[in-house]
């Protein structure tokens, strides 16, 4: 297969107006997840929210066999037409993961059909990350379990449709549990939901982290990208009968 074009895709906000994210991310959010995956040979673009046509424009989108987003506060800022033209690209094999709070994403509810309501606390508490699927190609290289000193928490009931593979399940200090790492296909693409990336936690320097999100991107990469053809089949292969 050839090299996985990957866009990650960041909503730059928090970054712009609140000090205790751009001491963490002082390039942005997207800047440690970028690099990381360059540096394991994929091809890397970036593109934010507040680009033209948020970074997402036809032509970017026709250079992009995965997608990685990460939103929160301005997640009613995206231009549905843009949801759109990001849906139909997963539709014809583009690969999705969806970030931490981007469970809110227009695109993700989209694509799911239900609300990604969850319970949710910050506290700085501790979350274990179980790798319930090891043999999944998106588990590759971990161990047991992923361990994050301090995250915020997401907890059950995450209301999705049941993953067709579930990978992780999150144990937070505070006693809840949640899917943290679901897939799904939807038309030809493949879509990953992975949980950690809370924006005033080092989440994303962390390497197990960045691990995951790289098997992930090679896992949703697809072979290729076209529309499911809609045919009117007159002429029968065999001749029928009946
Ligand atoms: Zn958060």
């Amino acid at each position: 297969m050839a090299t996985p074009r990957v866009t990650v895709w960041h909503e730059y906000r928090h970054e712009k107006t609140h000090k205790e994210v751009s001491d963490v991310y002082p390039e942005g959010m997207h800047t440690p997840i970028a690099k990381y995956l360059r540096e394991q040979g994929l091809d890397v673009k970036t593109a934010t929210l507040d680009e033209p046509e948020h970074g997402l424009t036809e032509a970017v989108l026709a250079e992009t066999d995965v997608l990685t987003w990460w939103g929160h506060m301005a997640h009613h800022e995206v231009q549905d037409e843009i949801v759109e033209r990001v849906q139909k690209r997963v539709l014809d094999g583009m690969g999705l993961i969806v970030l931490h709070s981007g469970h809110y994403s227009k695109i993700f509810r989209k694509l799911m059909g239900t609300s990604g309501n969850l319970k949710w606390r910050e506290a700085n508490e501790k979350e274990r990350i179980w790798v319930i699927d090891s043999g999944h190609p998106i588990a590759e290289g971990l161990g047991e379990y992923i361990e994050l000193p301090h995250e915020e928490m997401y907890g059950e009931r995450f209301d999705i449709p049941t993953p067709d593979e579930l990978v992780f399940v999150s144990w937070f200090e505070g006693g809840e549990v949640f899917r943290s790492g679901c897939c799904w296909t939807r038309g030809r693409g493949k879509v990953f939901y992975f949980r950690p990336g809370h924006e005033t936690f080092p989440t994303y320097f962390n390497p197990e982290v960045l691990k995951v999100i790289y098997n992930a991107a090679r896992w949703a990469a697809p072979h290729a990208i076209e529309p499911i053809p809609i045919v009117n089949a007159k002429v029968p292969l065999e001749t029928i009968r009946s």
